[in-house]
């Protein structure tokens, strides 16, 4: 049997723990050097000359090579690019190093773009790129399309309101919307209007731009919460205020946001994370009562 190597030998692949930041909102210590802030200017400045001069060999060597398809469609670029200046270097969290690129295109379209770096194999590479301010992806439907049997609750969400369907029969809470009632068959179905508040049950991160849409406006979080006031029912909402960078925790308490999008007159759900420290104060309110 080998003895294992030391901790200064073999690659140097300090990142283990994928790219969330964020747990109940306190951001991880970093373990990035100065050595290693310098290293990594130098490779980003490098990096914005590869991509000013088009060189698309130069531009994926400084790419995880696992992520060169996600990293590539994610980011939304000026085209052509006329100016590419790399504005920032700091530590992020865990074995993160995070640069902003601001890049210029024809006409003064400007950009900003943050890289996060891992050391890799003895040289550092980017593993999440994203544009900034980050943006969420918005629904593409328009309100001609909405499905009949959905209609109602779209409408209500547009007027800031969460209603979810409900049998009339037999009190059954339906998610999502049907046209028979599944525990009793009726077809005595009602949208009642519910507290947009509930609980994490489950959660996914999108770091591929899987549609035209959310090209640079990726990663995103899309939860799944359940509903205590409507008999547990599981809605799906991406989150926010921190899109893509949230690392929620299963049964962690979230709160509705009804936010506009696109022409303004029509609005749609978002999960908003409860501060764990608002939590604990809530509880302890309620044990004062
Ligand atoms: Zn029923």
């Amino acid at each position: 049997m080998t003895s294992s190597p030391g901790p200064e030998a073999g690659p140097r692949y300090l990142s283990t723990v994928g790219g969330p930041t964020l747990r109940g909102g306190a951001e991880v210590t970093s373990r990035a050097t100065a050595a290693d802030l310098d290293e990594v200017r130098q490779r980003a400045r490098r990096h914005a000359r590869a991509l000013l001069a088009a060189d698309r060999g130069a531009v994926l060597a400084d790419l995880l090579p696992d992520r060169w398809q996600q990293i590539l469609g994610s980011l939304d670029l000026p085209a052509p690019l006329v100016q590419a200046e790399v504005t920032e270097v700091r530590a992020g969290a865990g074995a993160f190093v995070e640069t902003r690129l601001r890049c210029v295109g024809g006409g003064a379209d400007t950009r900003e773009v943050r890289l996060r770096w891992v050391a890799y194999e003895g040289s550092w590479r980017v593993r999440e790129a994203r544009n900034v301010p980050a943006r969420l992806p918005e629904p593409v439907f328009l309100a001609e399309e909405y499905p009949r049997v959905e209609a109602e609750h779209w409408e209500a969400m547009n007027r800031g309101e969460l209603r979810v369907q409900r049998c009339v029969t037999c009190q059954t809470w339906i998610w999502g919307p049907r046209h028979l009632c599944p525990s009793c068959r009726g077809f005595e179905l009602v949208f009642q209007p519910v507290a947009a508040e509930g609980f994490v049950y489950s959660w996914t991160r999108t770091v591929q731009p899987f549609e035209a849409s959310m090209v640079g406006r990726v990663p995103f979080v899309v939860a799944l919460v359940e509903l205590p006031h409507a008999g547990d029912v599981r809605v799906a909402a991406l989150l926010e205020p921190t899109p893509g960078e949230a690392d929620p925790a299963i049964g962690q308490a979230v709160d509705g946001v009804f936010v506009s999008y696109g022409d303004q007159d029509r609005r749609i759900l978002r999960w908003r994370l409860r501060d764990r420290a608002d939590e604990a104060r809530t509880e302890g309110d309620d044990r004062a009562h």
